[in-house]
């Protein structure tokens, strides 16, 4: 009966031993797993189980949870409930267990055993749900009304204060550190380099593999199929989502909004609206996609997408890009209204195998893996996509251009612009040669950029 998320107690003072860690043991004593009940939410409830760790549950907390845009990249709750895909309500399956002192979860409901979080999550998420795919275990099971995946991170944070943390990306809300055996004191983080793999070479679904793994796309043409959606893109959402990119070093995050065809199956996406908000900042998140929603609203546009960088890497979607697509996908495409698709663009501004100084942004889709394989990853895919001209270059977009300057105006990830990106090449070289190719066919608009540009000389 009780919502995931609501309800729970407050974590009580003092962090308990981890579960599954090498030292002491936590004592017996209750947990409890959250799942969907009503499978038409099954999505939605997915993301609250996520988005709403360590709050109180209710609907400042789906809004306002800890880095709730970037973290979920950008397409929240909030935004899906004022879009009317999701109505509040209650309906979540609470189970609760008791936690062995041999770190074995007994379920109180049968008695039944488990071994781990992730296997008891996936069997009581099955129950509820039997089209659940595995993962986020951890994070779907609550000790004392925190997230077991938050003790296991404040126990690494403990007891291996040396390891780095990974590399940066937003999306890490449902860190997966070690695979499903509930060991997580011998396994940890481990910085891996970000090589491509082919997705024919992934197989099942495997929590221990690095969510952060980059999957090659697929192309439609390849597997002998007809993209399902025609994709037209105006220059200046390249050009304001190219922008954004290159400032700092960290991955950022934004929405795409646009307009949706049903009768020409052509989604057109006219604007890009950044999210200025650093990782984590949760009181911020919130205010930012307040004035998202209502810049789509007053604009007429419809949330058809979102983009996100990966500064230094290739622009090509990891495994959790691939389940978060996933999760948008479905979420847009809401309930009755027919297909509406969301659009995935990945911006690379600095990979060094770019050829040239033009970041590569790939447009992606992903499609759910084969019937009889329903434990395997979906297919990431590569978007044909029209490019449109924008005839000029809006006062949006200059006013956002001027408005992410002052964001990350001083910041320690601010991209040095002065430095030398190549042998011959500062980094702002670098910059307005990606932005060459996107800019408006009118020419007068070269001033207005060049101010821009001088903000950003000014600002490191
Ligand atoms: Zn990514």
């Amino acid at each position: 009966r009780a919502v995931p998320g609501a309800g729970v107690p407050a974590p009580g003072a003092g962090v308990p031993a981890p579960p599954g860690g090498r030292g002491a043991r936590a004592a017996p004593s209750r947990v409890a797993a959250a799942a969907a009940a009503r499978t038409g939410e099954a999505g939605a409830a997915g993301a609250a189980e996520r988005s709403m760790a360590g709050t109180g549950g209710g609907a400042k907390a789906a809004g306002g949870a800890r880095g709730a845009v970037l973290t979920r990249r950008g397409i929240t709750l909030r935004v899906l409930l004022r879009d009317g895909l999701l109505e509040p309500g209650r309906g979540g399956k609470k189970f609760v267990g008791d936690l062995g002192s041999d770190g074995t979860i007994t379920w109180q409901e049968t008695g039944q055993v488990f071994n781990s979080p992730s296997a008891w999550a996936t069997h009581c998420k099955r129950l509820v749900n039997p089209a659940k795919k595995s993962g986020c275990g951890w994070a779907s099971v609550r000790y004392k009304g925190q997230k077991l995946d938050q003790y296991k991170a404040a126990w690494l944070r403990k007891h291996q204060p040396n390891v780095p943390p990974p590399p940066e990306e937003p999306g890490r809300g449902d860190r997966t550190l070690s695979s499903a055996d509930g060991g997580a004191a011998g396994k940890r983080l481990e910085i891996k380099p970000r090589v491509p793999v082919r997705y024919c070479t992934l197989g099942t679904r495997d929590s221990a593999r690095n969510p952060q793994t980059l999957v090659e796309v697929t192309s439609f043409a390849a597997i002998n199929k007809f993209q399902p959606f025609n994709v037209a893109i105006s220059s200046n959402v390249l050009l304001l989502l190219d922008f954004h990119s290159h400032l700092t070093r960290s991955e950022v995050v934004g929405y795409l909004g646009g307009r949706w065809d049903t009768n020409t199956q052509l989604l057109t996406v006219l604007r890009a609206f950044p999210c200025r908000t650093r990782l984590g900042d949760a009181e911020a998140a919130g205010a930012v996609e307040e004035e998202i929603c209502q810049s789509l609203f007053l604009r007429g546009l419809s949330l058809v997408g979102w983009y996100h960088s990966h500064p230094f890497g290739p622009a090509l979607p990891s495994l959790h890009d691939i389940d978060a697509q996933m999760d948008y996908q479905l979420k847009l495409q809401g309930s009755g209204n027919g297909f509406q698709p969301c659009l995935g663009l990945i911006c690379g501004p600095f990979y060094p195998g770019n050829p040239g100084v033009e970041s590569k942004i790939a447009p992606f889709w992903v499609m759910p893996p084969p019937e009889q394989r329903p434990n395997d990853y979906g297919i990431p895919m590569d978007v044909e996509v029209t490019y449109i001209q924008d005839g000029f270059l809006t006062n949006d977009v200059v006013q956002e251009m001027t408005l992410l300057v002052e964001f990350y105006r001083g910041a320690p990830d601010l991209v040095k612009f002065q430095e030398l990106w190549s042998q011959d090449q500062t980094y702002l070289d670098k910059l307005k040669g990606s932005l060459a190719s996107r800019t408006p066919k009118d020419q007068s608009f070269t001033h207005v950029l060049e101010q821009i540009f001088s903000l950003l000389k000014l600002s490191g």
